[in-house]
């Protein structure tokens, strides 16, 4: 079976100055268009999109600064603006919302070319070029091939003045559906980070907490510094770099992992959230919550494309139930261990949740094979039955 694929690669671009001031001021016109855009959909009674778009034209006529811009990227923030209007409209149910802002200097960070204005000229050496239109050929390392149709590129200011461009690709795939033959139940914690229904544990590597802990220093010394001196802003260049340096490990931990678990298994079945309360605002905990949900979004579109099934699980009682009898053992968050005075189960607490949600896992599989056609049966292994009473081994390995 053919499928269309639509991936998103980021690469890092390395821009001459001259090129980097072509940059800026690309990213400050297409603010200037926004600002001009939002101005006139201001004016009107009844919103008329065509009407909007019909001003670009005049607008280059008006000032000949906007023929700098290429005509889509122009044009893309039309799309922008409406785009920025529906998600407004989306969030009105709960307060009132006003209306979009202007947006005032320096509050852009990309701009789009859509379809066409690039070229991405493979040239066989470490540095590939991206050639944009009106800006000229832009030195761009790409760790990935790209084989597909470029659909879009989006370039990008980081806080910590690197570039990066987004680049989507279209591909066409052969995506097979595979039997379901093994599955398995992941918990996310916070201590030992994952616990999975076959008793293996992954921990953090120990140079995420290094960098974590880099990163709250830094922090500490950046609010030691007189608001608005150079020090200050030095410093906190300094705390993006950090904090680019912390998302780059933990990403490709994360990258790592997913890619074991989708490699070795059929089926992954993991909680739709993770509870946060006990969080005590510590900012290593911090990113290791939204770790997690990047790590689902990891697991999914990898399954998907291995032709393998992501199975989001409902979160509520998988720490409280005895993954054994289905009785509610109740346990606070200090209790590590579950212990069972019905049927003696006893482990380890978050491995007796990712029992509990392999069984749930499970439980989805066996559902959706039967809204399934019997074409696309759905090979089932048993439910776990009653496991050795207590683990005493559990397998533990770290990724670093
Ligand atoms: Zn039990």
């Amino acid at each position: 079976m053919m499928e269309k694929v639509v991936i998103t690669h980021k690469f890092r671009l390395y821009p001459s100055k001259q090129q980097e001031a072509k940059l800026m001021e690309t990213l400050e016109l297409c603010r200037q268009t926004y600002n001009i855009l939002l101005n006139e959909l201001n004016s009107q009674k009844v919103i008329d999109k065509s009407q909007i778009q019909g001003i670009i034209p005049n607008m280059k006529i008006c000032d000949s600064s906007f023929k700098k811009l290429y005509s889509k990227t122009m044009q893309y923030e039309c799309y922008r603006l409406f785009s920025n209007l529906s998600s407004l409209a989306k969030s009105k149910n709960k307060r009132k919302v006003g209306r979009l802002r202007f947006k005032g200097k320096g509050w852009f960070k990309t701009f789009t070319y859509n379809q066409s204005g690039f070229k991405l000229i493979v040239t066989g050496k470490r540095y590939q070029t991206l050639h944009l239109s009106k800006i000229g050929s832009i030195p761009i390392r790409c760790h990935r091939k790209i084989k597909g149709k470029i659909k879009q590129i989006t370039i990008k200011k980081e806080a910590s003045g690197k570039w990066h461009a987004s680049i989507i690709e279209e591909t066409k795939k052969i995506i097979k559906k595979q039997q379901i033959r093994k599955a398995v139940g992941i918990d996310l914690g916070l201590t030992d980070i994952i616990y999975d229904s076959e008793g293996n544990k992954i921990t953090n590597p120990r140079h995420l907490k290094k960098h974590c802990e880099k990163l709250s220093s830094l922090q500490r010394k950046v609010s030691r510094k007189k608001k608005g001196s150079r020090n200050r802003k030095r410093m906190r260049i300094k705390l993006t770099r950090q904090y680019e340096k912390l998302v780059n490990t933990r990403n490709d931990f994360l990258h790592k992992t997913s890619k074991y678990y989708v490699d070795n298994y059929d089926a992954i079945g993991i909680e739709d959230m993770t509870i946060t309360s006990m969080v005590n605002g510590h900012l290593a905990k911090h990113i290791l919550d939204a770790s997690w949900g990047k790590f689902r979004q990891m697991i999914a579109y990898k399954a998907e494309r291995a032709g393998k099934l992501y199975i989001p699980v409902n979160h509520k009682g998988t720490t409280q139930r005895c993954s054994q009898c289905g009785e509610e053992i109740a346990k606070d968050l200090s209790e590590r261990v579950h212990k069972c005075h019905f049927c003696g189960f006893k482990a380890p607490r978050d491995y007796n949740s990712a029992l509990e949600i392999k069984k749930l896992t499970l439980k989805r599989i066996f559902e959706i094979g039967q809204e399934l056609s019997e074409s696309t049966l759905v090979e089932m292994e048993a439910l776990p039955t009653q496991l050795a009473t207590t683990v005493n081994e559990t397998r533990s390995y770290s990724l670093n």
